[in-house]
C-alpha cells in the first residue's frame, strides 16, 4: 500500500506541501488535500479588491483542472478531526491517513466584537472586501477608522498598509482634505519584530496626517464610533476592520489547540505523531503569513520524503520569511524577518520602491505557476 497523507486546507501551506511531496515522490504516495473552497485567493488580494485594483473573479484560483502526481484535491468540508487515529470526517465522508497535516489557516470570530459584520465592515475576507470595496466611492468626508479587533492576526503589516493605500485613494478622488483617517493596533508598533520597518510607517503615517493609535484593539462598532478597549471611542463614519482571528472551530474541537492555536516545535510536529501543523493555525513562533506557513510547508515535505526514503528526517522549521508592504504612491517596501537564528528576531527592510512591486508580482506569479500550473 502507497503511504497515505491527508493535508486538511489547500491554502499557502497546503498547496506548497502538497507541491512539494508530489514533485519529489509523485506516485508513490496517496496525497489527499481537503478544502471546503473552490478557489484560492492570495491574502494581499483582498487589499486589491477593497481599492477597486482588481476584481474579484480575476484574483480567484480555482482548483478544478489542477494536476499533481499522486495528488487528488478533493471539494469537502472537514467536521471532525481524530488526531489520535488519524482520522477526519468530513461532509463527503472519511478519510483515514498515515500521516496527517493540519493547514486549515484562521478564521474570523466576530462574536466577541459587537458591531463587526463578516462581509461587511472587515476587509479579511472576500466577501468583505467585496462589500466595502463598493461602499468607498461613497466615503467623501469624515472620519475613517481602520481598526484591529484582536491579535495575533493574519499579515501583520496589512492594517498600515489599508490606512496608506486609503490615503492614497482618498487623495485622488479629491477628497483627502476632508476626511480624517486613524489606525488601531493592538500591537506595541506596526511590525514589532522589525524596528526599522515599523518607524518607516511611523514616518509614514506622520507625513500623511494618519492618526495612529498603537497598544489598542476595537471593541465594538456602534453607529457614527469606535469603542476601544481602552474605553476610549473614536469617531467613525467607515470602518476598515480586522476581525479578531482563531484557529477553526473544528481544530479546536479536536483537542489539538492550546491557548487558541496548535502548539508545535522546529519540525510541526503536534503532540499526536504523524500528525502535524502548518501556517496559521499553528503557534510555532512565527507570524502569520504566507511566506512562513511556506517554508513550515517546506520543512515538514522535506521530513516526510526523509522519512519515506528510510532516512533520517533533519529538517528544522527556519522561522523566516519576507512581507511586501504597500507604502501607497505604487511603491512597496519588503522586511525579512529571521526569528529563529538568534537569541532575538533579525530583520533586514527594503526601502519602499517601484522597483519592489515587479519583485511582489513575480512572488505571486511564481507561486501560481508551481501551485497551479498556470
Ligand atoms: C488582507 C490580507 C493581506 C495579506 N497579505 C499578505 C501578504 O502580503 N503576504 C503574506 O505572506 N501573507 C499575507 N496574508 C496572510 C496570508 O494570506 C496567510 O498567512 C496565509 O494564507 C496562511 O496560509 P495557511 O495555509 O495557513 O492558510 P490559508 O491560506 O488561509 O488556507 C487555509 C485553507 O483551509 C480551508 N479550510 C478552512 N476550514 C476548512 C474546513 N473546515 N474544511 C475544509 N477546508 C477548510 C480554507 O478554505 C483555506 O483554503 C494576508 C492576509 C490577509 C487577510
Amino acid at each position: 500500500m502507497k503511504p497515505r497523507v491527508l493535508i486538511l486546507g489547500a491554502g499557502f501551506g497546503g498547496l506548497e506541501l502538497s507541491t512539494s511531496l508530489s514533485e519529489v515522490l509523485g506516485e508513490s504516495l496517496e496525497i489527499t488535500v481537503i478544502d471546503k473552497s473552490d478557489a484560492f485567493v492570495f491574502g494581499f488580494s483582498k487589499l486589491d479588491i477593497l481599492f477597486g485594483r482588481q476584481t474579484a473573479a480575476a484574483v480567484r484560483l480555482p482548483y478544478a483542472g489542477v494536476a499533481k502526481p499522486g495528488v487528488k484535491l478533493r471539494r469537502e468540508t472537514v467536521t471532525a478531526i481524530d488526531p489520535a487515529a488519524r482520522r477526519v470526517t468530513t461532509d463527503a465522508g472519511t478519510h483515514e491517513a498515515d500521516v496527517l497535516v493540519i493547514a486549515l489557516g484562521a478564521d474570523y470570530d466576530v462574536s466577541r466584537t459587537p458591531g463587526i459584520t463578516l462581509g461587511e465592515n472587515e476587509f479579511y475576507s472576500v466577501p468583505g472586501a467585496i462589500h466595502l470595496s463598493g461602499v468607498l466611492p461613497g466615503f467623501k468626508k469624515g472620519h475613517a477608522v481602520v481598526g484591529v479587533c484582536g491579535a495575533p492576526y493574519k499579515c501583520p503589516p496589512a492594517p498600515s498598509e489599508c490606512a496608506l493605500m486609503l490615503h492614497d485613494y482618498l487623495v485622488q478622488r479629491g477628497v483627502r482634505g476632508d476626511c480624517r483617517i486613524a489606525l488601531v493596533n493592538p500591537m506595541s508598533s506596526p511590525v514589532p519584530p522589525s524596528p526599522d520597518t515599523s518607524r518607516a510607517l511611523m514616518a509614514a503615517f506622520a507625513e500623511r496626517g494618519i492618526e495612529y493609535l498603537p497598544g489598542r484593539k476595537v471593541a465594538a462598532v456602534e453607529p457614527g464610533r469606535a469603542l476601544l478597549d481602552d474605553g476610549s471611542a473614536l469617531p467613525c463614519d467607515l470602518f476598515l476592520g480586522v476581525p479578531k482571528n482563531r484557529a477553526p472551530e473544528v481544530v479546536v474541537a479536536s483537542g489539538l489547540t492550546e491557548d487558541g492555536w496548535v502548539p508545535v516545535g522546529r519540525t510541526l510536529e503536534t503532540k499526536f505523531p504523524g500528525v502535524y501543523a502548518i501556517g496559521d493555525v499553528a503557534n510555532s513562533g512565527t507570524p502569520k503569513a504566507g511566506l512562513f506557513a511556506e517554508n513550515a510547508a517546506k520543512t515538514v515535505a522535506a521530513n516526510l520524503i526523509a522519512r519515506f526514503r528510510h532516512e533520517e528526517p533533519a529538517a528544522k522549521n527556519p522561522g523566516t520569511g519576507s512581507c511586501y508592504i504597500e507604502f501607497g504612491g505604487d511603491r512597496i517596501a519588503r522586511v525579512d524577518i529571521d526569528f529563529f537564528s538568534g537569541p532575538k528576531p533579525t530583520s533586514a527592510f527594503h526601502e519602499p520602491s517601484t522597483a519592489l512591486r515587479a519583485d511582489k508580482r513575480a512572488f505571486g506569479s511564481i507561486r501560481r505557476a508551481r501551485w497551479f500550473g498556470r
